[in-house]
């Protein structure tokens, strides 16, 4: 594996950083004044930012090329550093059209849409003008096994009828959210993995009640949000159907692999920023006469946390590199493998840099404090660590026990 960057990625990681430094870095504080006093409302400036980044050129990026037309051309292994410089804002991925749950959803309709679908949903979402959100999990059922997912789909003449709860729905309590992919069983009947179907629900049909949001922490992540939802005799067209009937569990298991992926990128990137900031912090702190970088404490922290970042840095590549090659399926043990590693390591290098900055480490002067909420809330969304670790842990042994 040859994990040098490309010079289209080298190029476009210097352009992605000069616009962090001049456009995005300097708004950090204005942000967070905003989103704490202003709940559901977007950030004024946010628009004049996406007009700016996507005259860069800098839009889009994580559509593979695999997409044709649909993408600007990298692989999936050119995308990672520049995910990666995205991640050390929390908000900066929206600014560049490449964040969540958007982009799995862009996907989704990229590779699955129909022309009619893709004209109607993909396109304003390509161009940034609208988002939407995933709904997969349920109040009632543990959704970590998603064959327990119960919102029905049944057809009804030209129609699909929807009824069900759903809740961490992230991105439905933003005012620009105008659909939805839902995901409900049309044949409960059916073999366990044909089930579940896919549907579009455009946000505001008849019967979708946005119950309330819910919090992370404490916090409501304005304006995306995380929305319980309750859909009652919803009804949509059978255009509105995602590839036929049965199809919801495989189109799951797609979406949710660059997802996960693109996660573990700005985790990274997160978890480089937190390193940085706390080696800046301990080299300008006096304690005891000494400087507090000069502990060896401290220095084994920081020396510890070089190595996790790079160590995860590495698998995350690795992951990429194998998906470029061989495709999401073929490349799942490895998804597994950074979804387990990158969301902890994560929360350990952040959690350290909060020690290092003492008191300023857990209020709002640095963003250490979101840093560790994204990794620790990645350690259950798209997959609770544990479900990765049993189904890895039975490929491995398989793997073990069928090789000669
Ligand atoms: C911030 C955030 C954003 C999210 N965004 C979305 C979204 O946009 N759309 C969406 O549909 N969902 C979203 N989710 C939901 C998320 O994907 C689910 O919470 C997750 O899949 C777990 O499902 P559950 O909450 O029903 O937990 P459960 O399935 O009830 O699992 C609870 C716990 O049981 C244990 N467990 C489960 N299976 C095993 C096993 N095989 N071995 C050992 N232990 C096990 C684990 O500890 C697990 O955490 C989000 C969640 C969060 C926190």
């Amino acid at each position: 594996m040859n994990f040098e960057y490309t010079e289209k990625s080298k190029a476009l990681q210097a352009k992605l950083d000069k616009f962090m430094q001049e456009h995005i870095f300097p708004l950090e504080k204005e942000h967070a004044e905003f989103v704490e006093k202003n709940l559901w409302k977007h950030f004024p400036k946010l628009e004049m930012l996406k007009e700016l980044a996507r005259a860069e050129g800098l839009w889009n990026l994580f559509l593979p090329k695999s997409y044709g037309d649909l993408s600007p051309g990298l692989s999936n292994l050119e995308y990672a550093p520049l995910a990666e410089l995205m991640g050390r804002v929390t908000w900066a991925s929206e600014v560049f059209n490449c964040s969540a749950p958007d982009t799995g959803n862009m996907e989704v309709l990229s590779k699955y849409g129909t022309p009619e679908q893709q004209k109607q949903w993909l396109e304003p979402l390509q161009a940034g003008k609208i988002r939407s959100a995933f709904l997969m999990t349920e109040p009632q059922v543990a959704s970590s096994d998603a064959t327990n997912i119960e919102t029905s789909i049944v057809r009804d003449g030209d129609e699909y009828v929807i009824n069900g709860r759903k809740w961490w729905s992230s991105g439905a309590m933003n005012p620009s959210t105008k659909v939805y992919i839902v995901m409900g069983k049309t044949d409960p009947t059916a073999q366990r993995h044909v089930q579940q179907s896919m549907i579009l629900v455009p946000a505001g049909t008849p019967g979708v009640t946005v119950v309330r949001p819910l919090s992370v922490f404490g916090n409501y992540d304005s304006p995306e949000g995380h929305a319980e939802i309750e859909l009652k005799d919803v009804r949509v067209p059978v255009s509105n159907m995602l590839v036929g009937e049965g199809s919801g569990f495989a189109i799951a298991q797609g979406r949710l692999g660059p997802g996960r992926i693109h996660h573990c990128m700005r985790l990274i990137g997160a978890a480089q920023r937190a390193l940085d900031l706390m080696c800046k912090r301990v080299a300008m702190r006096t304690t005891f006469g000494k400087t507090v970088s000069k502990y060896s404490s401290i220095r084994q922290d920081i020396a510890k946390s070089r190595c996790e970042v790079q160590q995860a840095r590495l698998l995350t590549l690795s992951a990429a590199d194998k998906i470029d090659r061989f495709g999401i399926k073929e490349a799942k043990d490895l998804i597994a493998m950074i979804k387990i590693v990158v969301p902890t390591m994560t929360c350990n290098v952040v959690d350290r840099a909060i020690q290092a900055h003492g008191g300023m480490g857990v209020c709002q002067d640095t963003p250490l404090a979101g840093f560790w909420v994204y990794g620790r809330t990645v350690r259950i969304a798209d997959g609770p660590d544990e479900v990765h670790m049993y189904q890895l842990g039975r490929n491995t042994v398989r793997q073990a026990t069928t090789e000669v």
